[in-house]
Formats: structure tokens, sequence, C-alpha cells
């Protein structure tokens, strides 16, 4: 009877364990992907980049011989709508860790099993299982560095080689067709600006993880935090959507790490520490699913947290007045990614300066980043509010006129993403007057504006709050 493999953040060939079990079985095998309350949920620039990656997915499937069979509706129904058309005897899929997926999968798991069905979940978006790393104790890790040290030295399988073809069955199922899905109806900024900086599909991130392999990783370490060069991989966009498995940048980076013991090795083990991060977000989101939604840490329930306002409103359209969170928040808009150190001073400023919760933050990077991890987005977010696992501490905030003086020392960033006051802006700066809304009415031509509060007062506010919270 044919196998049901049930795709979701897995839009790749190699490296899935599920793919190359399903291919090597000889079984006949129907690749499908749900739109169902889980994707439906998406922001909008996840959902436009979800419909890039589902097009690039069914082109390589039907590169060996395959299909992507399109459904949309409940996830379970529309499941069970296929085994009843197709005759299927069995449904696999890899394993995600957020909690709204993973309670999804635990439901169909057992329904499809109390069917007498095969429902079979893999492992493949991680290297290492969130409950197969514990302390001593046999507990989670809350602390990052511990939980590097219990990982570093652990074998990682293989990844697996692409199969070179799928069996199909004699009749597909009916497809819905990805057009009439419009997921990139929600996309207000023209999803064409952001078209410009994605890199969808398996072989283009392949060439990303050889490029910075190639040419970056040597420099990673320092050049890493500065976000007017271009040093880092860029493969969350691609790890996110599952085009690249986490194995096959394991194992890039372990190789570049022994073949760069002359100089190159410092920046391996820091590439794979970072990817490390990754895991670890997804370690906390596993054994703490109420990271995405509540407050950490005990105690900051009762932190004076500003709901929305005309700040923050401000902050989310690049307009605060402060250069380096305002580029920030352009390149977000922009290309739908932002760089890290970039999404650190951009996410200080809106908890600490503007004393806002951190979850609104949250939901705007989820509704505008390409790259939007449920785990990662929210132990970032957490991170840096002081509210979460192994978080910056509360009184360390940082001063986005200090930190551009030390990361953009020479402007290159600021001067990319904002327009005003530059006799010729960079087409990156003027694209993002063509993507935000006519609603906001901004224009190249405008005046930046002047700082919504000075940073000496929003410190000193920030640091009183603090103080004075209730613990
Ligand atoms: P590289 O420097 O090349 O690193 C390689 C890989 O390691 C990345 O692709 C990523 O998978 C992983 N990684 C690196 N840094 C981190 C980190 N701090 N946390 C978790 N994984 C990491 N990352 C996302 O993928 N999605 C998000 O939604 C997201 N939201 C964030 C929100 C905030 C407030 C903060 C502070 C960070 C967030 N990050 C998020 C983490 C980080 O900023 C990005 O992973 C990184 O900028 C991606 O660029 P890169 O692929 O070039 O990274």
């Amino acid at each position: 009877t044919p196998l049901i493999l049930w795709i979701r953040r897995d839009l790749r060939l190699a490296d899935h364990p599920a793919l190359a079990e399903a291919a090597s079985s000889g079984r006949l095998v129907i690749p499908v992907f749900v739109l169902d309350e889980v994707a439906e949920a998406y922001g909008a620039a996840p959902k436009w980049r979800l419909g890039e990656g589902l097009a690039a997915y069914a082109k390589a499937l039907e590169g060996i011989g395959s299909r992507l069979i399109l459904r949309r509706g409940a996830a379970l129904e529309v499941l069970r709508a296929l085994v009843a058309e197709t005759g299927a005897g069995a449904v696999w899929w890899q394993r995600v860790y957020d909690p709204a997926a993973q309670a999804r999968d635990t439901k169909v798991k057992a329904a499809l099993k109390a069917e007498g069905l095969e429902a079979r979940s893999f492992a493949g978006a991680l290297l290492f299982e969130p409950w197969e790393v514990e302390t001593g104790q046999g507990g989670f890790y809350k602390v990052y560095t511990p939980f590097w040290k219990a990982v570093k030295g652990r074998d990682v399988a293989s990844p697996a080689a692409p199969p070179k073809a799928l069996r199909a069955p004699e009749a597909w199922p009916a497809s819905d067709r990805l057009e009439d899905w419009a997921l990139g109806a929600a996309m207000r900024r023209g999803a064409g600006i952001v078209t410009k900086h994605a890199h969808v599909g398996e072989a283009k991130a392949l060439d990303r993880l050889h490029g910075f392999l190639d040419a970056r990783v040597q420099d990673y370490r320092e050049a890493r935090d500065f976000p007017g060069r271009a040093a880092t991989s860029g493969l969350s966009e691609n790890l996110t959507w599952g085009e690249i498995g986490p194995r096959t940048i394991w194992h890039g980076g372990v190789r570049a790490l022994q073949e760069g013991a002359a100089g190159g090795a410092e920046g391996a083990e820091h590439f794979l520490k970072e990817l490390v991060w990754r895991e670890f977000a997804a370690h906390l989101m596993h054994h703490t699913p109420e990271i995405a939604s509540q407050n950490w840490r005990e105690g900051w329930d009762a932190f004076p947290w500003r709901g929305d306002s005309d700040a923050a409103e401000r902050w989310r359209r690049g307009m605060t007045g402060e250069p380096f969170v305002d580029a920030a928040m352009r390149e977000m808009y922009v290309t739908g990614r932002m760089h890290n150190r970039a999404r650190m001073i951009a996410a200080s400023y809106l908890t600490k300066h503007l004393l806002t919760d951190w979850r609104l933050g949250l939901a705007w990077f989820e509704e505008c980043l390409i790259d939007w991890d449920p785990a990662s987005n929210a132990m970032g977010w957490q991170w840096v509010a002081g509210s979460g696992p192994d978080a910056a501490p509360y009184f360390r905030v940082f001063n986005p006129a200090g930190q551009a003086e030390k990361f953009d020392s020479d402007r290159a960033y600021r001067d990319r993403w904002i327009a005003e006051g530059q006799k010729k802006p960079p087409q990156t700066a003027l694209d993002f007057f063509a993507a935000c809304p006519e609603s906001w009415g901004l224009s190249p031509g405008q005046r930046y504006p002047k700082p919504v509060i000075s940073l000496a007062e929003g410190r000193e506010r920030a640091l009183a709050a603090y103080a004075s919270r209730d613990r």
C-alpha cells in the first residue's frame, strides 16, 4: 500500500531521514503538504516565504519522478481523506518542536494509530532530540554553555543522500493549485522587493553553505558582529523551512574545523556553537512551551511593561529617530531578515528604552521575518528583555549610539537602510519607501525624525522600572 509522506517545514531531498527511508523502502510514496491550522496562522512574511519554498520543492520532487500534493484543511481530516482516497497504509513525517505543531502531531498520531494506520515520526530537523540532552540530575538545560559542553563531542549521523527516485502511485490524488492559496496575499510590503533578497530552495541553501565555508568562515568570529559586512552564513532562512538539514551544516563546519587548524578553526568552532544555539532554543521550547507567550522567569509578570503605543508603532515603522534601530527595522521590512546584532539592539530598544512588552516585538518579528523560527524568536526576545533563560541582565541596556560607534563606525549599515539626509541614497534605502504601505505616509525626501526619547532618559526610565518592580 502507498505511503503518505507528510511534508511540513522540511522542504529538501538530502539529509531527510524520513524521505530517505521512504525511498529505499520500495513503497509507492505520496508527498503531501497540508495548509492546516498551524500554517494558516503564520505571519505575512513567513507565509509568503512558505509559498516560495513549496514551489521550489514541488519542482525538486518532480526531478525524482514524484510530485507534491497540496491540500488545505485541518491536518487530521485532510490526512484521513487522503488515506481513504489512495488506500495508503502509512503516514510518515519529520518532527517539529513548537507547541502548536507538536499538539497537532500528537493528536494526528494517536488518531491514525487508533484507525490501524502506521503513523511514524522521524528526527531530522535538529542535531539532537530535545529529550536526548539531559543534565546530570535528569532535567533540561536552562543555560547555554553547559548545553554546548554536553553536546559538542557527540557523534552526529552523516546526512542521508538525496534519493535518486521516488516510486509514484499509478494515479495521483487531486492537488490544489499553489497560486490559488495566494500565500503572499497578506504581504503588505511589496513581495517583489523581498524576492530580491530571498534565497529559495535546497540548491541555493547548499550554495550558501559552501560559499560561507569557502570564503567567510575564517573571519566569522570577529566579523559576525558587524551588520554592514556580509560575514555570516545567511542559512537561518533555509533552516527554518528545512531547505537544508542541520547535519549537513554540522558536518561542513566540522570539516572546516579540521582543515582550518591554521587559521579557520576558531571561526568554524564559533559557527558550530551558533548552530547549537538553534538546538538550545528548540530544547527550551520543547521543555517549556510557554516560552513563546509568558515571561519565562518568575517575578517578571509584575514588571510594568507598556502595551502598544505611538512609540511602538514608530519602532515598527523604522521611525524612532535612533539610526541603528531604524536601519535594523527597515532592513527587516525590506529583506525579511535582520542581522543578529541589529536584532539585539532593536529588541533592547523596544523593551528597555520604550519599556514595551517583548511580546509586541516578538509578534512583529513573526509578521516580518522570512527566517521566522518560533523557538529562536522566543528565546531571542526573552534573552534581550531579561525575562528569559540564560538572559542578559535587565540592567545591561544596550546603547544604540554606542553600538553603532562600535559595530558600524563606517556607517555602512545605517547608510544602506536610511535614505534621509543622503544625497544619493542606495537602492536598498529607497526600497524601504517602495515597500512600506502608503498609509504610513513616508517618502525618501522626508526629514529624518527626532528621537522618540533621549537615550539617557530611556535608560534611566528602564532602570527605575526594573528597580521598582515587585519581585
Ligand atoms: P549565522 O551567524 O551564520 O549562524 C548560523 C546558524 O546558527 C543560523 O542560521 C541559526 O540557525 C543559528 N543561530 C545563530 N545565532 C542564533 C541565535 N542567537 N539563536 C538561535 N539560533 C542561532 N533566528 C531565527 O532563525 N529565527 C528567528 O525568528 C530569530 N529571531 C530572533 C529574535 C531576536 C530578538 C534575536 C536577538 C535573535 C533571533 N534569531 C532568530 C537568532 C539570530 O539572530 C539569527 O539566527 C541569525 O541572525 C541568522 O543569521 P545567519 O543565518 O546568517 O546566522
